[in-house]
């Protein structure tokens, strides 16, 4: 990407003196169009600059885009590689030792954690493809919303922590018509998300109410929070956010996407808020029940 951009500044600055060197040989032959000369030098640099301008942006618009992808397949291999290890390790313990049944069962419910995990990057990759190819259609039905959320959030608790970091306050059977699977998926980035840029252990608030046959669904984390900056950009493909704390975490950039795309195919909204005293709240709003 370095070298168009070089040839780029190359042939700019060539571009240029041929103009300046041109219209001063022009000035010195004919002094009494001075005027016309300098008139249509000046319009033919403004043309000139105004698509140098856009060409230069289009480039380092390119350059990101390609910098991005090559951050995504370092994190995918990453996100790929420590459930699989790790469900490797919990098998190989149980076929290696002598294991109580309640051993096994915690075991085997951590690498079925980790399968999730790898299920769920796999339907983020998946789906975030087929919107980019338009090959995916959305396919509507009425289901229960507040059980979708509910399901979520009992499949992300952390058990490790003494008390239940997700807490949820969903108003019983609010029903949508929409994508299921997608619109689950928009769940799961969410709290995931809300988790993830927390600290061990904070609270995390999902809500869920219906308010004159508007849906309102919000996560609110206590977590690092996100910029003014950041909040127009987080939505972009692959965009993660540059910050060391969040470097350290584990993620593609793709959740976010998913979720913006979806909500536009739903007529939905997102608003991206600063919770109190630090911390996110994402706000989802369902018009007409998403149809
Ligand atoms: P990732 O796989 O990196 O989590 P996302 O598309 O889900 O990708 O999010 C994009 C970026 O937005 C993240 O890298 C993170 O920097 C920021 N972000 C998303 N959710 C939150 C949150 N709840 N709190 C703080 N930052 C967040």
């Amino acid at each position: 990407m370095r070298k168009p951009l070089v040839i780029f500044y190359a042939l700019a600055i060539y571009v240029l003196s041929e103009i300046i060197w041109w219209a001063y040989l022009l000035v010195s032959v004919q002094p009494e169009r001075k005027g016309m000369i300098i008139g249509e030098g000046a319009i033919f640099l403004l043309i000139f600059f105004t698509g140098a301008y856009y060409l230069q942006k289009t480039l380092k618009k390119e350059r990101n885009l390609h910098e991005q992808q090559k951050n995504f397949l370092l994190s995918v291999t990453h996100e790929l590689k420590s459930p699989l290890a790790s469900i490797k390790l919990y098998i190989q313990t149980i076929l290696k030792r002598e294991l109580d049944r309640q051993q096994i069962s915690s075991f085997l419910n951590n690498s079925l954690k980790d399968i999730e995990r790898l299920d769920d990057l796999v339907e983020n990759m998946l789906l975030a493809t087929r919107i980019e190819n338009h090959s995916y259609s959305f396919p509507k039905e009425e289901f229960d919303f507040s059980e979708v959320i509910e399901k979520v959030a009992n499949r992300l608790q952390i058990h490790s922590c003494s008390s239940q970091i997700i807490s949820c306050e969903l108003e019983k059977g609010i029903k949508l018509k929409g994508d299921k699977f997608a619109l689950t998926l928009v769940v799961s980035n969410l709290v995931e998300n809300a988790v993830k840029y927390s600290p061990a252990c904070a609270e995390v608030k999902v809500k869920l109410c219906n308010k004159n046959n508007i849906i309102q669904f919000a996560v609110e984390d206590k977590g690092i929070g996100i910029s003014d900056q950041e909040k127009a950009r987080i939505f972009d493909k692959f965009y993660r956010v540059g910050s060391e704390e969040t470097r350290k975490t584990k993620g593609t950039g793709l959740g976010l996407y998913i979720v913006k795309q979806v909500l536009e195919k739903h007529k939905a909204y997102i608003k991206v808020k600063n919770n109190k005293p630090t911390g996110t709240i994402f706000e989802v709003t369902f018009n007409s029940h998403g149809n």
